[in-house]
């Protein structure tokens, strides 16, 4: 009896623990993941802040200048929201398809205008 109820009671009590072991390995991978996540964007944090205070300080940029730029790309695909999402863009003069990330065309140069990318 006493064997049985061993049994027993380790059979009712892995099946929850194997679910709670799962579900800690999984939070674990997803804290990994996010640490990973959270080192790079730091990194390109530090570079994207090193590539500005170069093209202030060597090409005279403006902070200004560069907020300007952020809001003209961000209004590309038609919604200020302070990111970019990509959109297909048709070209006015070659009919090909360019993506709303780039201000001209990515086959015949001719600059997009804002009504267009919007
Ligand atoms: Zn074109």
């Amino acid at each position: 009896m006493l064997g049985m109820g061993g049994i027993w009671y380790a059979g009712s009590g892995s099946a929850p623990n194997t679910a709670d072991t799962q579900a800690r390995s999984q939070t674990a991978s997803l804290e990994q993941r996010m640490r990973v996540l959270e080192q790079t964007i730091g990194r390109l944090q530090l570079l994207n802040q090193a590539l500005w205070e170069l093209l202030r300080e060597r090409a005279k940029l403006t902070d200004r200048q560069l907020e300007e730029k952020a809001l003209e790309i961000d209004l590309r695909d038609g919604v200020q929201d302070g990111r970019m999402t990509a959109m297909a863009v048709e070209c006015p003069v070659c009919h090909r398809v360019s993506s709303s990330r780039h201000s001209r065309c990515l086959y015949c140069d001719v600059e997009f205008e804002k009504p267009i990318m919007g």
